[in-house]
């Protein structure tokens, strides 16, 4: 958007790192209130409230309640003085501003919370987002504004001339082509990778990162019978956890604890699921929810920046660093998902400087970026194209589907099937999501992989009972109608789904 030649490549798919494994809110950071990281906190609700405004399909309002039960961690007073300090550092232009809640009220608003020891609490406002979809938006708005991307396309080693990095070598990870991209600046900005990136910079550049591994686990919402999302402190260590609701779906999470694992490998314990169990149990003590009752799972690894002090991994900060390595490489750091277009605006700027530098360019001009809409998001009212998708006899949950997923691009996706009737069928009945999903995938969302439809662009992995097993061979059918593909690259692809979530 300021007139820079780009290219972006990814090694997998768009999302696929941590961007795809977040708790899928768009926060202000309640909790980095207590660890005093109030510069985040404010520039984390000025975010929330330009996504919330450019992206209105994919970031929305969520309320939450936070119950507080004696011999919490925090009382009441210091809720009220933190919620204050919250709905301030939004410069109280939130969503709505907080309430405080007796017991009384909040039973009323959560009767499934636990009784016994209840004292009261609050009601605040943050957004939810879906994390995968929002990444995708992002690069394809880069897309339409003349960059080159490129998933499954990894940087094997970087150029150089005397000394300096001014390109990188590059493999096609689904052919093996190799390649080269020459660029006057590049910009690292590989989350938990981004170590090994430097290494390639500088084999002796020092280890910038010290990540932290979070886990969420989803259930049944109507075990735990919440109607609000529900932020608590866990009764085992105190930490604070939420509860999300994800429509029929609720989202427990998240862990927090230093690991070693790389970022390909990440396990989930059985212990740190029990955690997450134990810590709703008990504040929903008719869900007695025990492992049988997990239905998806994932973790990712939140690239922290190193911190000197070697703080707690809950305590360390979010805040993200931007350095410049050996050879000129600019590598970003840290932050949060909420912060990636501030965080991309300061790198770019330095970026800018770089090329004012060393070839005297004119200063590109500062985009709009807090204003344009991500594709999908030109409007909030989607009203015409609920009624469109209902003309067209969808069922009312596929049209809501659709819009939550698309927003004003549910229209190419209702395009699809009027052209062909029968891409409105269900992918995977009862689940809400229609055949044509996948054909706007690969023709506008550069899936490539049934892995790429079904876990980060429908989300039929974590919301269909067999993990989306059963739609793999159609989905790879219609992919195959678009790539070419022989009915034996069909089976192949087919196998290589069941197999990841086998595996
Ligand atoms: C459990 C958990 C919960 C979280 N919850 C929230 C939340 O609710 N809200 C929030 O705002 N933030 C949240 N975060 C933080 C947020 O998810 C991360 O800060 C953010 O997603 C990091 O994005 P990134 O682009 O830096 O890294 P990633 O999303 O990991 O992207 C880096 C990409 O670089 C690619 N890559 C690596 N090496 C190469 C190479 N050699 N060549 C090409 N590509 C390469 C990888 O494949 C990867 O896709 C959470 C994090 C975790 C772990």
């Amino acid at each position: 958007m300021r007139g820079l030649r780009t290219v972006l490549v990814e090694q997998q798919d768009f999302g696929s790192g941590t961007s795809s494994r977040s708790s899928r809110l768009v926060h202000g950071g309640l909790r980095y209130l207590e660890t005093g990281d109030l510069r985040l906190v404010l520039e984390a609700n000025r975010e929330r409230r330009i996504l919330l405004r450019i992206a209105p399909h994919l970031v929305w309002p969520l309320p939450f309640v936070f119950p507080l039960h004696r011999g919490d961690r925090i009382q009441l007073w210091r809720l009220a003085a933190g919620m204050w300090l919250y709905d301030a550092l939004a410069l109280f232009r939130n969503v709505r501003g907080h309430r405080m809640l007796g017991k009384r009220t909040l039973l009323e608003a959560e009767p499934m919370l636990r009784e016994r020891g209840l004292l009261g609490g609050a009601r605040f406002y943050d957004a939810q987002c879906d994390d995968a979809r929002l990444t995708l938006a992002t690069v394809r708005s880069a897309v339409h504004h003349g960059a080159l991307v490129a998933n499954y396309t990894a940087v094997r080693a970087l150029e150089r001339t005397a000394g300096r990095v001014v390109g990188a070598q590059l493999e096609d990870r689904l052919t093996g082509a190799r390649g080269t991209v020459r660029a006057s600046v590049v910009v690292n900005a590989t989350g938990p990778w981004a170590d090994k990136v430097r290494v390639l910079e500088d084999s002796g550049a020092a280890p910038l990162l010290q990540p932290t591994k979070g886990i969420h686990v989803v259930v049944d919402r109507s075990r735990l019978g919440h109607r609000e999302a529900i932020v608590f402190t866990s009764p085992i260590d105190g930490r604070v956890l939420f509860i999300l609701p994800w429509g029929d779906l609720s989202y427990i999470g998240t862990t927090d604890t230093d690991t070693t694992e790389s970022p390909e490998q990440l396990t989930i314990s059985a212990d740190d699921i029990v955690y997450l169990l134990r810590s709703a149990n008990a504040r929903f003590p008719n869900a007695r929810l025990g492992l049988e009752d997990v239905r998806a799972s994932w973790a990712g690894l939140r690239p922290l920046v190193a911190d000197r002090e070697r703080k707690a991994a809950s305590s360390r900060s979010r805040e993200h660093a931007i350095v410049q390595g050996s050879g000129g490489m600019i590598t970003v750091v840290g932050g949060k998902l909420t912060t990636y277009r501030s965080m991309a605006a300061e790198v770019v700027d330095r970026a800018a400087r770089e090329l004012r530098f060393r070839n005297g360019r004119p200063r590109p001009y500062a985009p709009k970026t807090d204003e344009e809409p991500l594709p999908g998001g030109e409007a909030a009212d989607l009203a015409q194209f609920r009624e469109r998708g209902l003309e067209l006899g969808l069922a009312s949950e596929s049209v809501e589907h659709l819009l939550r997923h698309y927003g004003t691009e549910a229209a190419g996706i209702y395009n699809l099937g009027a052209g062909e009737r029968r891409l409105l069928r269900r992918l995977a009945p009862p689940h809400p999501a229609v055949e044509a999903e996948v054909v706007h995938a690969v023709r506008r969302e550069m899936a490539q992989t049934v892995e790429d439809v079904l876990v980060r662009r429908t989300h039929l992995y974590y919301e269909t009972p067999d993990r989306a097993v059963q739609a793999a061979r159609r989905v790879a059918e219609l992919m195959a109608r678009e790539r070419g593909w022989d009915e034996a690259r069909v089976e192949e692809e087919a196998a290589k789904y069941v197999a990841f979530v086998g595996g």
